[in-house]
């Protein structure tokens, strides 16, 4: 899942970047509206952390921008303004959610969690295919309920792969939802990340089955269960 937040203060915004990422975001940070606007032109986010209070204007002009544009990523306000008109005012632009400054971290997460699980993001917090189960929150993967242990990248693929069983993945889908505008991302940054992931879930003898489609992207489902049977035992 990829995010992008505003926020003009430095401090805050890297806590912010810090704390969704080490929870498996793909986090961008935009410190102004102008640079904010520049993200949002080149990428596509399933969420968005707005500031109100921004150095060249209020953050939530940007509602419109995003809605305009046909996005259906989620709004988060964040403000230090309380005043119940402004609570309106920000949900009738079409924002999700408004958070008052300030907030406790654990919640803020909980609330872009729930902003996320609107029908079609299927952010629910366990994901389960076969014997795989994935806890999403805790970002664990657990195979026949024994841990498997997953890279922060390979737990958001498998994360993503998982809410979206049975269908291609895109390539530019996973890149965009492992990766950030800082990271270097090689060519094959894809390919590996798919090639370890598959790796570990056949050595853990998960019953899913990554299929590949060489150039397009790729899809998990559950393993056939005569196909599962007939399979030689693990070497
Ligand atoms: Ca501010």
């Amino acid at each position: 899942m990829r995010l992008l937040i505003v926020e003009d203060e430095p401090t805050l915004g890297e806590l912010l970047r810090r704390n969704l990422a080490a929870r498996g975001f793909a986090v961008d940070l935009a410190p102004s509206k102008a640079e904010a606007i520049a993200f949002l032109d080149a990428e596509e986010y399933d969420a968005v952390l707005l500031d109100r209070g921004l150095g060249d204007g209020d953050g939530m002009s940007l509602v419109g921008h995003i809605r305009g544009r046909g996005s259906e990523a989620g709004i988060l306000i964040l403000t230090a303004r309380d005043a119940p008109a402004d609570r309106i005012a920000g949900l009738d632009a079409g924002a999700d959610d408004y958070i008052v400054k300030p907030f406790d971290m654990d919640e803020l997460i909980a609330r872009v969690r729930a902003v996320l699980r609107r029908p079609g993001k299927r952010l629910s917090t366990v994901l389960e295919v076969a014997n795989l189960r994935f806890d999403a929150a805790q970002r664990r993967a657990y195979v026949a309920e024994q841990p498997l242990d997953l890279s922060r990248q390979e737990a958001a693929l498998l994360d993503l792969l998982m809410r979206k069983e049975g269908a291609v993945v895109r390539r530019d889908e996973i890149q965009r939802s492992l990766y950030n505008f800082d990271d270097e991302v090689t060519p094959n940054a894809v390919d590996a990340a798919i090639s370890r992931l598959r790796k570990k879930l056949r050595g853990a003898g998960a019953a899913v089955e990554i299929a590949v489609l060489r150039g397009v992207g790729c899809m998990l489902e559950a393993k056939r269960q005569d196909l599962a049977a007939a399979a030689a035992p693990p070497r």
